[in-house]
């Protein structure tokens, strides 16, 4: 039989092949698509074997499902060395679910004040609500993190590249940090994926991603997965419930408390049909994030140096405060989004109303560019200084850089502004 993993294979190679194993009964080499609610057993025996874990099975697919393991096991191969992952519905459901695993009432969370408007509501709305006490720093101030760590802080949740304040956090410095005092770190690395920023490497406990965007690549599917790197030992947590999960997962205790006791309980399961369809984009991965990178890079530069630009943002741009972070940390790439500003709110309708290419819609990561007013959609409930913290202005526009000709994106923007 041909040998389908190794350790040695390179990102573009591990991409196509880890995880993704012929249908042992048709040869099918595409995700099989398991579309039942439940799984049938001869006797009830087995069954109730099979929920007890003592036998290998699947029972009913708010838990898991056949396509959705193979999804998963896709995504634990573009991942060095990681324990395993789970999907889940969205990107919003594996911060939600990751989240839940690791805090409880009487916790604390120490988060970037930078996040991403939907995890900012999650938490104000849910997490707080729920008797978690959320402290929000600024992501590229180590000592900020440092002040905010006490007895009961559960978890450090931050984003690769905030979005879309676009600051970048120097992640190996806080993974430092909280090691020291047994913190797990959840990173959102969605606006990077495992191609830009692989997490044992640099420390991180926990990635989450929303597969919505890039993983998936083609804005069809809404779908979130939760890697566990396998960089933290979770038999050193600090929190009993996933000290009482060990005992039943071993070392998959944070996943199996993820998947068992949270997506399944919460309802958060990824659908097979989203499954199969996110996986879909994984093999083409670095080919689009390169060229994501590539014109992102160069709209940028197009911004910084046009007339009607008051200020163009992009980790790339040499002048960006953490270009020298983001260079080291995503080995010189720096992702597909851009923002820009225009002087004010009037304007910035005007940009993107004019614009013809480029699609006006809340997504980020897919092939087509796209554009958004983040104040007046994402943020709409934001007060005036959480959205300056979270670097929406009123004139800013935010750009998802697609996969076009970046001379045609160039020309488009170029009419626009004029
Ligand atoms: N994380 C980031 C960085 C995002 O940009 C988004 C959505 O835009 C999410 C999480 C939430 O993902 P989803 O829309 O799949 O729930």
């Amino acid at each position: 039989m041909k040998k389908k993993d190794s350790t040695d294979w390179r990102f573009s190679t591990r991409v196509i092949h880890k995880g993704s194993k012929k249908d042992p009964t048709t040869g099918a080499t595409a995700i099989p698509i398991y579309q039942t609610a439940s799984f049938e057993y001869e006797e009830i025996q087995t069954l109730s074997d099979v929920f007890h874990g003592r036998q290998f099975g699947y029972q009913y697919s708010r838990v898991t499902n056949p396509t959705i393991t193979q999804f998963e096991n896709r995504v634990t191969g573009l991942h060095q060395d990681a324990r395993g992952s789970i999907g889940v519905s969205s990107g919003m459901a594996a911060i939600t679910t990751a989240l839940f695993a690791l805090c409880g009432a009487g916790d604390e969370l120490i988060l970037a004040k930078s996040l991403f408007g939907g995890t900012y509501y999650l938490m104000k709305h849910v997490f707080e609500n729920f008797g978690v006490k959320c402290h929000f720093v600024n992501t590229t101030d180590i000592s900020a993190y440092e002040k905010k760590i006490n007895k009961k802080t559960a978890a450090i949740f931050l984003e690769t590249i905030g979005n879309p304040k676009l600051d970048v956090p120097n992640i190996q410095s806080i993974t430092k940090l909280a090691n020291t005092h047994n913190i797990p770190v959840v990173v959102d690395s969605t606006v990077t994926t495992p191609y830009l920023f692989q997490g044992k490497a640099n420390g991180v406990s926990v990635l989450v991603y929303s597969a919505t965007k890039y993983l998936s690549g083609s804005g069809t599917t809404v779908a979130g997965v939760i890697t566990d790197t396998g960089h933290f030992d979770w038999r050193k947590s600090k929190s009993t419930r996933i000290q009482e999960a060990g005992k039943k997962f071993g070392e998959m205790a944070f996943l199996g408390r993820c998947q068992r006791q949270i997506c399944s309980n919460t309802g958060c399961v990824l659908p097979p049909f989203n499954a199969f369809l996110t996986s879909l984009g994984f093999d083409t991965l670095p080919l689009r994030m390169n060229k994501h990178c590539e014109n992102a890079l160069k709209l940028a530069t197009f911004f910084d140096q046009h007339p009607k630009v008051k200020e163009a943002r992009y980790p790339g741009l040499k002048k960006h405060p953490d270009h020298s972070v983001a260079s080291q940390q995503f080995d010189q790439k720096f992702g597909g989004i851009v923002t820009l500003r225009v002087e004010n709110k009037e304007k910035a309708f005007n940009v993107i109303d004019k614009t013809k290419i480029a699609r006006t819609l809340v997504n980020i990561g897919d092939t087509k560019t796209l554009v958004v007013h983040p104040q007046s959609t994402i943020y709409r409930d934001f007060s005036e200084e959480e959205a300056e913290e979270a670097g929406v202005f009123t004139d800013l526009i935010r750009v998802s850089v697609g996969l076009e000709d970046c001379q045609d994106l160039i020309e488009d923007f170029d009419q626009a502004l004029k």
